[in-house]
């Protein structure tokens, strides 16, 4: 081995230590996630290492992930289409399920147009760059998802400014303030690891004196709240042409991908330009059958959103009876704050010696000392698995603190 070859092998071992170095310090500070493989469909019972696990971390908030009717509809399409799209959207992948999908989106969430997405990740990854430009500023509730975070990063405006969470006087200010040509205020319709709603009627007068565009990521609003489940837009009564709204299918409707809906003038200019739709093979015809019977069950099926409203009342009710520290919430998503990593992670096994799952969330999806375990309802629990929910984490929390 010459010297040149020497090097570079001392160099390889360098860059493995570093890593791994990286990797111990952070299984000291207790942030190590060791994902538990699923033995069997989405449900309130979820099949783990031989175990049945009364599960509370899904966000499969309707109960349609395995839903007959949606199970149905892939295999149907599996069968006429075969499993891959073959190729991205703008080449020859876009199939006519997804066509027939974007169509129905469209007309349920009452949009000029739709345009589907093989994730929301990468949806948001795809539309900022083509939005925001160098004379944008993008103003960005702190609490936004990673999605959002990411495609701002990769859309380089030329300014971005971070909001306090919610804090509408602190926008203001800041639009007022702003000197940039084009304005964008983006934020979570619901926030995904608190289960409140964004405070979208005072945002959308503020884009509108300030004139504005708005975009907002209702993952966890589309299918849970307002009139057909329409999401937190449609129930904060929002319509206008500076509005872009986008939805996923791997929460509420139980299967994967998403959605973009807003005014035709944006959405055909996106569907040219958005790099993620351009250079990603578009989603598999099986998902976009699949998805399209569960926006139909979700129209039509509003006794799911009440049974998930009435679970949720009855949540909020026992933890406080407990004593125990849960956000307000009227989403599927209750937080309950631990604070600690430490403790987080010994609720966590405390519940799961209890045969029960419930997501333990941790910094970096939370900021520092505000880990918590993140309980997320389906309209598939019942009343009785919701308190018994309540009586191990009233006994496990005592049994930590
Ligand atoms: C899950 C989620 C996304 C990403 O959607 P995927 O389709 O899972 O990539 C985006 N935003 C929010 C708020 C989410 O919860």
């Amino acid at each position: 081995m010459g010297i040149g070859g020497f090097q570079s092998l001392l160099g390889y071992n360098l860059m493995m230590n570093v890593y791994s170095e990286r990797h111990e310090a952070w299984q000291r500070a207790g942030l190590e996630r060791q994902p538990l493989p699923v033995q069997g469909p989405q449900g309130p019972f979820l099949q783990v290492g031989g175990r049945k696990m009364l599960a509370f971390c899904s966000n499969d908030y309707l109960g349609l992930a395995n839903d007959p009717r949606v199970c149905a509809a892939a295999e149907e399409a599996l069968r006429h289409y075969g499993v891959g799209a073959g190729a991205s959207a703008l080449v020859c992948g876009y199939s006519a399920p997804q066509a027939d999908l974007e169509e129905r989106l469209a007309d349920w969430l009452q949009q000029e147009r739709a345009l589907v997405f093989s994730s929301g990740y990468l949806a948001h990854l795809g539309i900022m760059p083509v939005l925001m430009d160098q004379e944008t500023e993008v103003f960005s509730d702190a609490l936004n998802h990673a999605s959002l975070i990411d495609g701002i990063r990769l859309a380089r405006p030329g300014r971005v400014t971070v909001y306090p969470h919610g804090d509408m006087t602190a926008l203001e200010q800041a639009l007022r303030n702003s000197t940039a040509l084009r304005r964008w205020i983006v934020t979570d319709g619901v926030f995904s690891m608190d289960g409140d709603v964004a405070p979208l009627q005072v945002l959308a007068s503020l884009a509108e004196r300030h004139g504005a565009w708005l975009l907002i990521d209702d993952a966890h609003g589309m299918g849970v709240l307002g009139p057909e489940g329409r999401g937190s837009v449609a129930d904060a009564g929002l319509t206008g042409e500076h509005i872009l709204v986008l939805g996923t299918f791997g929460k509420a409707l139980g299967t994967a991908g998403a959605v973009l809906v807003g005014a035709r003038g944006v959405m055909d200019w996106l569907a040219q330009r958005a790099r993620t739709h351009m250079f990603s093979t578009a989603l598999p015809p099986l998902l976009c059958a699949a998805t399209r019977e569960a926006v139909a069950c979700v129209r039509a099926e509003s006794f799911r959103r009440a049974r998930l409203h009435h679970l949720g009342l009855g949540l909020q009710n026992g933890l406080r009876r407990a004593g125990l520290p849960v956000l307000p919430s009227v989403t599927a998503i209750h937080p309950v704050l631990a604070g600690d990593n430490r403790r987080v992670m010994a609720l966590d096994r405390g519940l799961k010696e209890a045969g029960l799952w419930v997501a333990a969330i941790r910094p970096p999806a939370v900021p520092e000392g505000t880990a918590r375990l993140r309980i997320s309802l389906t309209a598939l629990h019942t009343m009785h698995q919701v308190e018994r929910l309540v009586e191990s984490l009233r006994q496990v929390w005592e049994a930590t603190s």
